[in-house]
């Protein structure tokens, strides 16, 4: 038995929890062979212009969820993303906690960060957690919520760019959405794992398509 047996739930979300949130995408098209690649909590200049370098010579289009202050700090980095075909995606201004917030505050925040943010309507809650009534709302201002299907645990240093591939490998199924971070806690393993996941969607027939054509 390898080492991820049996810990399936570190890595994918059960379709069974994921039935339990009304109004969340957590998975794309189950009919079609594509995945989603998503990078949380950037955009920063240590990690991200490596990463679009990267995506460039690969041809491959992917997701960007950023906070609002980060897009603010480096509008410039920001601007690349978008010019080189990427979506963006709002990640609130300051990656708030949702729990900790009230509703009107923490819609506040989301809509602080979408004056920095280009209006885009791709949200992802920080930590992949807030309350309904947060959700209600951001849905009602014409958000699409969207969370993920496969975790890499990419932020943890545990997890070098091996054991990554690995459990990309063992859980991506059609149109899982792949959850990464460009931030200084992944940088050169996330990387690594980026480039070899890339090379082995592409062998095994799998399209790579932006949350936004969903
Ligand atoms: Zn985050």
């Amino acid at each position: 038995m390898a080492w991820y047996d049996g810990m399936r739930i570190l890595y994918q979300v059960p379709g069974s929890l994921q039935h339990l949130y009304h109004g969340v995408v957590w998975r794309g098209n189950k009919r079609k062979r594509c995945v989603y690649l998503t990078f949380d909590d950037g955009p920063i200049p240590e990690v991200t212009p490596q990463l679009l370098d990267i995506l460039k010579q690969e041809g491959v289009h992917a997701t960007f969820f950023m906070v609002g202050q980060k897009a603010e700090e480096y509008p410039e980095i920001k601007e690349r993303v978008k010019r080189e075909g990427h979506a963006i995606g709002n990640h609130t201004y300051n990656h708030l906690k949702g729990i900790l917030y009230s509703k009107n505050d923490y819609i506040a925040n989301v809509m602080k960060a979408d004056r920095l943010l280009d209006g885009t309507r791709l949200f992802r809650p920080p930590y992949g957690r807030m309350g309904w009534r947060q959700k209600h709302a951001l849905r009602q201002l014409g958000f699409k919520i969207c969370l993920w299907d496969v975790l890499t645990h990419d932020y943890d240093k545990n997890y070098s760019a091996e054991r990554m591939v690995a459990i990309i490998k063992r859980y991506t199924r059609n149109g899982s959405i792949i959850n990464f971070h460009d931030s200084v806690k992944s940088n050169e393993r996330m990387l690594e794992a980026v480039k070899q996941t890339i090379t082995w969607l592409k062998e095994e027939g799998y399209s790579i398509d932006v949350l936004s054509d969903m």
